[in-house]
């Protein structure tokens, strides 16, 4: 009797495995089962009709196959849509979808909440449960493509959790996207984004995809850093910055890192000048992000802040944007996430 496997775990070369060792079936099942899967999104082997009935039959006491089930949906003013999806065992996370017609980013969770706690993030300050699996993480792009009838051609990591507390998992999950006789979504389709976990970024720049990477910054010292997120605490910022620059090495990759800009917190001239000083030198790109208010602690800095925040940026000639929110009005927007009503 061979074990069940999770279906949306796997990658090309695992089903293979599987399929030509304990099932003893021809290659091309492979290709044929993942083609149902990852194109055609169907989830019921009982309905992949080009494989025999006995096979069908059969898979089932070998593999489980259960995406993320989408139980309630919210859809922003802006064409935002925010999925809530129960998992098997009953525990539910949240992804968004960001469709702008020929450009649609799924924004998928890694985690259910989050144990890094950082101050001003809603997922933080409600907490944390437990790691999804590779299948529930590559599920839930999956999930929304089948929702939305057609294909989704980006994927970032930037719902709920921490990815590089979950690594093993998110990297089996970008395997399974990024395969080509899988979802086949380009390398740079994808991007993971990471509070800071130095170790991750080492996995990252030692993994076969070349998958973009976001840093959520968000104070440029620190006693700053370690007051807003205390994961800070374990890895500083040198060692951070480190990290970077051996990825950079390594990669060649330039580096996003997210500025979320908190009204007196973290918004002063002097705040820009070093965070200038910090990422002069490195192919830095910045994402200027004015806060979601989530926490009565802290407010969205005013646009006057924001306009001369970036105007040091400018001057030392540090590349950035202001990346206005998506999704604010159905807490859809960065930070937002967290299940609360049901
Ligand atoms: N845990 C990872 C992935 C989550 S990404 C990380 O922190 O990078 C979510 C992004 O939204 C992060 O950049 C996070 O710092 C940012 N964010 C959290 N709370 C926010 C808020 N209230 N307003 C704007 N951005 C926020
Ligand atoms: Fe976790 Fe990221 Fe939110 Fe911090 S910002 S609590 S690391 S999800």
């Amino acid at each position: 009797m061979s074990k069940t496997h999770d279906a949306l775990s796997l990658s090309y070369e695992e089903w293979n495995r599987i399929l030509t060792g304990e099932l003893e079936l021809p290659r091309y099942r492979a290709d044929q089962i993942c083609q149902w899967i990852y194109q055609k999104k169907v989830f019921d082997f009982a309905e992949m009709t080009n494989l025999s009935k006995e096979l069908r039959e059969k898979l089932p006491a070998s593999f489980t196959l259960f995406p993320p089930m989408i139980i309630k949906e919210q859809a922003s003013k802006d064409g935002t849509r925010k999925f809530l999806m129960q998992l098997t065992d009953g525990e539910k996370i949240e992804s968004v979808l960001m469709d702008h017609g020929s450009h649609s980013t799924a924004c998928i969770s890694s985690q259910v909440g989050c144990p890094l706690g950082c101050s001003f993030c809603a997922t933080g300050i409600a907490g944390f449960v437990r790691n999804l699996t590779a299948g529930e993480i590559a599920g839930q792009f999956l999930a929304m493509e089948k929702r939305l009838g057609k294909d989704i051609n980006n994927a970032v990591f930037m719902g709920m959790g921490e990815p590089f507390l979950n690594t093993d998992n998110v990297l089996a999950a970008i395997l399974a996207l990024s395969g080509p006789k899988m979802r086949n979504l380009g390398a740079r389709h994808i991007a993971v984004s990471t509070s800071g976990i130095v170790p991750g970024i080492i996995d990252l720049s030692n993994f076969e995809v070349p998958v973009r990477l976001s840093v959520s910054l968000h104070a440029p010292n620190d006693a700053l850093r370690s007051k807003l997120m205390p994961v800070n605490r374990k890895h500083s910022l040198e060692s951070l910055m480190d990290a970077l620059r051996k990825y950079q090495e390594r990669t060649g990759e330039r580096i996003t890192f997210e500025y979320v800009m908190i009204d007196k917190v973290n918004d002063s001239a002097d705040n820009a000048y070093e965070l200038t000083s910090l990422l002069q030198g490195m192919g830095a790109y910045v994402n200027v992000i004015p806060y979601n208010p989530v926490t009565e602690k802290y407010a969205r800095s005013g646009e006057a802040r924001i306009k001369e925040f970036c105007a040091i940026l400018t001057k030392y000639r540090i590349e950035h944007e202001i990346r206005r929110e998506k999704g604010a009005d159905i807490d859809a927007a960065c930070g937002q996430l967290r299940v609360k009503d049901v």
